[in-house]
């Protein structure tokens, strides 16, 4: 048996993640995709096209359309929405969703309170941080971005904040407690020392700018008011999940106000984030109606759809077929990409690279093996083999992933193929276990 005390660190650094070989497109500098690169293998005119899609937003000419990544499982097409996001930069966060029909699961709706690790990571794509918002105030020293905190959001709308203003900050451990004008009380965030250094008043002007980079997230979040008026059973809903609040249509405006007018102030900049929606035939007609006038809006994220069908009904109709069960006027906006399936070369490629940013380590033999499982069944079984693979290896104290752990793990696990196989024998009474 493995025993717990073997398996090492869970931090951040230790956890690798289905993508995290994914490093960009991989284009040279002629914009053309080298064969591997930047963890990426092949695919190289999806990659091509969506370098194409990255010079697009970087040159502000996506508003009013996006883009929809259409291909088989597991032909990247993820990866390929998570590339985009690498290359338009660390700020830019990528906020994937999956096989969503609700209408206030895309891009409005309740929000719940920030967990510690994700309010640590407020651009690392968790809960709904979708687009950031920079706010760049007039202090004495340099750029530093501050902690995320609502308060901060509350404070500059209370205050009016404005460039020329100097804001003050309070901080006890790490999170801004307050926010102000100036006053004769204003005390400066000292951004080498992270202490508080007093300043004489009205010696603020000839000062340097700090960024901060804060997400719509935010304001909503610091704005919002529980919900109101709610029966026993959503009150126990409640205590089941974190804080929920609700943002109405109101406060949405009220907020869209004042980012607006910092953005016109030239006090803030939208950075719009990657909001990728995976499973794309399961939103229903509501959400693709909403969608379409959501893609006008100049806060729009860039929106990234995939789909892995062809042609569907789409949801919440009775019969209209569409490609992709996507209303063909949304499809009229969307810039098509396909993805292609893999050649084995490529699969075994793949795998390698996911043996080593796994820290693995596997025979000649049991990589071919596990690559067969790629070509025959899907790249995405192949790769789940490989950690389940690694420990039998592990318990039988060999270092490398042998033929024979790839076999055992086979008949662990099924793929898909199999697994319907024997659903399908339970529905015939084959097999009472499932029936
Ligand atoms: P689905 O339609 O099932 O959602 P998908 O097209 O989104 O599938 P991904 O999730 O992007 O497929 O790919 C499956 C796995 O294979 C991921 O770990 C992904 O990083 C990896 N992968 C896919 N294509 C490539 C590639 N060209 N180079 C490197 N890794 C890849």
């Amino acid at each position: 048996m493995v025993q717990i005390k073997d398996v090492k660190g869970n931090t951040r650094d230790h956890r690798t993640a289905t993508h995290t070989h994914i490093k960009g497109l991989g284009l040279g500098e002629d914009d053309f995709a080298e064969k591997q690169s930047e963890g990426f293998v092949g695919q190289t005119v999806a990659r091509e096209a969506c370098g194409i899609i990255v010079d697009l937003i970087r040159a502000k000419k996506m508003s009013g359309r996006a883009v929809l990544l259409a291909g088989g499982p597991g032909t990247g097409k993820t990866a390929l929405a998570l590339a985009i996001s690498h290359e338009l930069g660390t700020k830019v966060p990528f906020c994937p969703m999956v096989g969503i029909r609700e209408m206030k699961d895309v891009l409005e709706g309740e929000v719940t309170e920030l967990t510690p690790e994700e309010a640590e990571n407020p651009l690392g794509g968790y809960g709904r941080t979708i687009s950031t918002l920079v706010i760049g105030i007039k202090t004495t020293r340099g750029t530093k971005k501050l902690r995320l905190d609502p308060s901060v959001y509350e404070a500059l709308q209370r205050e009016r904040v404005t460039v020329g203003d100097v804001i003050y900050l309070e901080q006890t451990t790490g999170a801004c407690k307050r926010v102000g004008r100036s006053d004769a009380y204003a005390t400066e965030f000292d951004l080498e020392a992270e202490e508080y250094v007093p300043i004489p008043k009205g010696a603020v002007h000839k000062r340097k700018e700090i960024v901060q980079d804060v997400t719509l997230h935010d304001p909503d979040f610091a704005n919002s008011r529980p919900q109101d008026g709610q029966d026993m059973m959503s009150m126990m809903g409640q205590l089941m999940k974190p804080k929920m609040t609700d943002i109405t249509d109101k406060l949405r405006e009220e907020i869209n106000k004042v980012v607006n007018r910092y953005i016109d102030q030239g006090v803030a900049e939208i950075v719009p984030g990657v909001l990728f929606i995976d499973e794309a035939h399961m939103l229903d007609i509501e959400c693709f109606t909403y969608l379409n006038r959501a893609l006008e809006s100049t806060m729009s994220p860039i929106v990234i759809l995939a789909s892995n069908r062809g042609m569907c009904t789409i949801h919440g109709t009775e019969d209209i077929v569409a490609a992709h069960g996507i209303p063909p006027d949304l499809l009229a906006r969307l810039l098509i990409i396909p993805t292609n399936a893999y050649d084995a070369d490529e699969i075994k490629r793949i795998i390698q690279i996911r043996v080593k940013t796994e820290g693995l380590a596997i025979t000649e033999p049991a990589l071919e093996k596990i690559a067969e499982h790629g070509i025959q069944t899907s790249l995405r079984y192949a790769l789940q083999l490989l950690t389940p693979a690694s420990i039998l290896a592990h318990v039988s104290r060999r270092h490398e992933i042998d033929v024979l752990d790839v076999g055992k793990c086979e008949d662990l696990f099924i793929d898909t193929r199999r697994s319907a196989a024997i659903a399908n024998g339970a529905n015939s009474g084959e097999n009472k276990l499932l029936s």
